[in-house]
């Protein structure tokens, strides 16, 4: 079965022609990068040949249009889309209906970014390829096994009746293909692990015998660690406290914790983990406390979710930071040898797969993401 994978941004729309008989291979990929702008750019691998161009591109429809000019005359047999917020309604992979697509408008009011752009996508491949299956596959999914305790916060309980207003967690198909590997490599479901999605954006997840239990992220995707630019957790009160002493309005002080926090905000200069660690190793101030910083954050997290979990078998690391950063893993680990860590430096220096010592009481794992793939794979079990 082939099974085009869509990833509809605000400007952008990722894509990949994945086939399920040659165990998922991408034989198609690309990005059409710049929708609505004066250039779009694409850039695309049709089978492994690479493929560049600019040319104006209008809208989501245009490019579908253009995804599908490079896949050519390939047969499509299902089509899977990433979407950003499904609420407290799905729990798996849904085939999209009209009333499914009812309810992701209706979840813009929760993700008024990323729904409606997941939406076009849609709405653009039901027209163009007609007759073809749509599949949402939805961030959120993963996460809808936490239990009340977790996802309920302590404010009036009437705003999570009116409003739905409650921990969701996000980056769900990542975690779930990260922890889905982790139980591959230790041969048993029946395991306590800790998935670090540490990318751009970043988020941990606590997973119980293959269910998640808690997570970061929460009612959007600005709590939990330090990212990029967002500020992860801070004391709420912070956010009046700025309000009225910068005479500031909402979409301000939303736009300085998403936007200009996080890395880019303690180091002053870069929200890219590379260039900090080219300065720390130069021993510039500024970048030794965004590693230092970031490194206890992430700690403390694993540190709560192994109490959640009552004890952890294995971590797991992933995204670019999490899969790249060794310096990172290396000074979050240290703060956990109390559980039982033990990393080997050697194999953790040179990104291996697995970085711990063979005495180590807790597993240390390095996994490429690859949420196409986890897509494509739910997308076939749905459409046979
Ligand atoms: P996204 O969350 O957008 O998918 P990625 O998972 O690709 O992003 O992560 C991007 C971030 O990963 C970059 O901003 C950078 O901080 C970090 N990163 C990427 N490559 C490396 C590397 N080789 N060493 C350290 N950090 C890296």
């Amino acid at each position: 079965m082939k099974i085009l994978i869509i990833n509809a941004g605000s400007s952008s729309l990722k894509f990949q022609l994945l086939d399920s008989n040659k165990k998922f291979k991408a034989l198609y990929k690309g990005i059409v990068d710049g929708i609505g702008l004066k250039t779009c750019f694409i850039d695309a691998m049709a089978k492994s040949k690479p493929l560049k161009y600019k040319k104006i591109v209008k809208n989501h429809e245009q490019a579908v249009k253009e995804a599908l000019k490079i896949i050519g005359d390939e047969k499509i047999d299902a089509i899977g889309h990433r979407v950003v917020h499904g609420g407290e309604k799905y729990h798996d992979a849904t085939k999209i209906t009209a009333q499914v697509k009812k309810t992701i408008k209706k979840l813009s009011e929760l993700a008024p970014l990323h729904n409606p752009p997941n939406l076009e996508g849609i709405n653009a491949c039901k027209k163009l390829l007609k007759g073809i299956p749509n599949i949402a596959i939805f961030d959120t999914a993963f996460h809808q096994t936490i239990p009340e305790k977790a996802f309920h916060y302590a404010i009036p309980e009437k705003y999570y009746k009116k409003y739905k207003v409650r921990k969701y967690g996000f980056h769900g198909t990542s975690h779930k293909y990260i922890s889905d590997e982790t139980y591959k490599l230790l041969r048993s479901k029946n395991k306590k692990i800790i998935t670090c999605h540490l990318g751009n954006g970043s988020s941990l997840s606590a997973v119980k015998n293959g269910k998640c239990i808690e997570t970061s992220m929460g009612f959007t995707p600005l709590d939990g660690v330090p990212m990029g630019t967002r500020s992860g957790s801070i004391d709420p009160a912070i956010v009046f406290y700025l309000m009225e002493k910068e005479k500031i309005n909402s979409d301000k002080i939303d736009h300085i914790l998403n936007n200009e926090s996080g890395i880019l905000g303690v180091s002053g200069f870069s929200s890219d983990v590379r260039e900090i660690w080219a300065k720390a190793k130069k021993k510039n101030k500024k970048a030794l406390i965004t590693i230092d910083l970031l490194a206890y954050k992430i700690a403390l997290h694993i540190g709560a979710y192994a109490a959640a979990l009552n004890g952890v078998d294995a971590i797991t690391f992933t995204a670019g930071i999490g899969q790249n950063a060794w310096y990172l893993r290396r000074d979050i680990c240290k703060y956990l040898n109390f559980l039982g860590v033990k990393l080997d430096p050697k194999k953790n220096r040179k990104n291996e797969k697995i970085i711990h010592e063979k005495k180590s009481k807790v597993k240390i794992f390095v996994i490429k993401t690859n949420e196409g793939l986890q897509i494509a794979r739910e997308v076939s079990k749905i459409v046979k």
